[in-house]
């Protein structure tokens, strides 16, 4: 089944702005959140279409990769870009934390009442360099974490037979209700951390925690293409849970560090190029360094300008889960000679008398110029 069109997912045009974007967004999200469509098979499928869409919309290069490749900007396999460890890739917050943000504490609390508490989710940032990121890299990621307690099994309980009995301060409802001023508010019981239950015989190890503090050493592999701000996230690789409960998740900030001559630009690449005054205006041919590490040899014409862009097709950055490839700017800047030779002055004299003697200098610009200047103050004398 072809996936539909992104735009048309969320009921929007192409051109439409971020405003727009998230209205139609929110206006779906209420429309097919499976809060309110319990049991719908077809709402929950819409509204991870929406999700999806609105995804990768809300994210300027993400939407321009998507304009330009369509699709196959985020497929994966393409260019190698799967993560080997079983990591998923989130455009910037999973469907969990749009429930969060969106709807805050008042369907957060009913979604997540009345289950086991999980491990806690971890964030550790990953520093690489621009070229890792072009090619893809693996990272070994030293994690202070906590991990199931070996003593016990993870039970909490000294013998890893796990005996709890309930607990005496919220008699095993795990809540307790407490009068503040007016109001009676209910909140987790501290005694039992919210589970109604509490160990019989703490294992002496973790003291009936069932995790215990260690570092972790992970490897995680970057896949090419990756972004400035890219969250990974790898499923289960958090913090162990508590008495045996699921772990939480661990979540790799991906940071890119500056480029001493490349810059990034969503799929392309910019980098400057400075020319000899005499290079620009003879023409030449000149070998540039390309992000993949090779070179590539380049044509200058005569008489090319300051601030112009010579592009490499396909030179470019790497697309995220896919083959393609951006394109490279060249950015010339002529630059003009300073601290001359006494030949090389002379040179250039030469140069400029000829220019100035000539009626055709090579600079038409400046020429047009001063004849208009020219025409300035004549027409003013009258
Ligand atoms: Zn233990
Ligand atoms: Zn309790």
């Amino acid at each position: 089944m072809a996936k539909p069109d992104y735009y048309s997912s969320l009921g929007v045009q192409r051109g439409a702005s971020a405003d727009e974007l998230k209205k139609a967004y929110r206006k779906q999200a209420m429309q097919f959140h499976p809060d309110r469509n319990p049991g719908d098979a077809k709402a929950e499928a819409k509204f991870k279409e929406i999700n999806e869409a609105y995804d990768v919309l809300k994210d300027d290069q993400k939407r321009a990769a998507y304009d330009r490749f369509g699709h196959a900007a985020f497929e994966q396999g393409g260019g190698g870009g799967g993560n080997p460890f079983g990591g998923g890739f989130e455009a910037g917050g999973g469907l969990g934390d749009i429930f969060d943000q969106m709807f805050g504490d008042f369907m957060g609390g009913q979604r997540r009442g009345g289950r086991t508490r999980a491990g806690n989710d971890l964030h550790v940032k990953a520093e690489i360099d621009l070229t890792e990121a072009f090619a893809g890299t693996k990272v070994t990621m030293r994690v202070p974490t906590r991990v199931s307690c070996e003593a016990c099994g993870g039970t909490g309980s000294e013998g890893r037979e796990r005996q709890n009995d309930t607990c005496p301060a919220c008699n095993g409802s795990g809540k307790v209700r407490a009068q503040q001023g007016f109001f009676v508010i209910e909140r987790s019981c501290v005694t039992c951390g919210g589970a109604g239950r509490v160990i019989r015989n703490p294992c002496r190890i973790c003291g009936g925690q069932g995790t215990v503090q260690r570092e972790r050493t992970l490897p995680v592999g970057i896949p090419p293409g990756v972004e400035d701000g890219t969250r990974i996230r790898m499923t289960g690789e958090g913090e162990a849970g508590p008495q045996g409960a699921p772990p939480g998740d661990l979540y790799i900030h991906v940071a890119i560090r500056p480029h001493p001559i490349f810059a990034r630009e969503g799929a392309h690449i910019v980098c400057p190029l400075p020319l000899r005054m005499t290079q620009a205006a003879l023409g030449c041919e000149i070998d540039v360094p390309v992000i993949d590490g090779t070179k590539a040899r380049v044509k200058i014409p005569a008489g090319t300008m300051n601030d112009e862009q010579i592009r490499l097709r396909g030179k470019g950055f790497s697309v995220l889960r896919s083959a393609a490839r951006g394109d490279m700017y060249l950015k010339v800047r002529v630059e003009t000679p300073q601290n001359l030779s006494k030949r090389q002055r002379e040179l250039l004299e030469e140069f400029e008398t000829e220019a100035h003697n000539n009626r055709s200098s090579g600079s038409p610009e400046h020429e047009g110029f001063f004849a208009k200047v020219r025409e300035f103050f004549d027409g003013g004398r009258e």
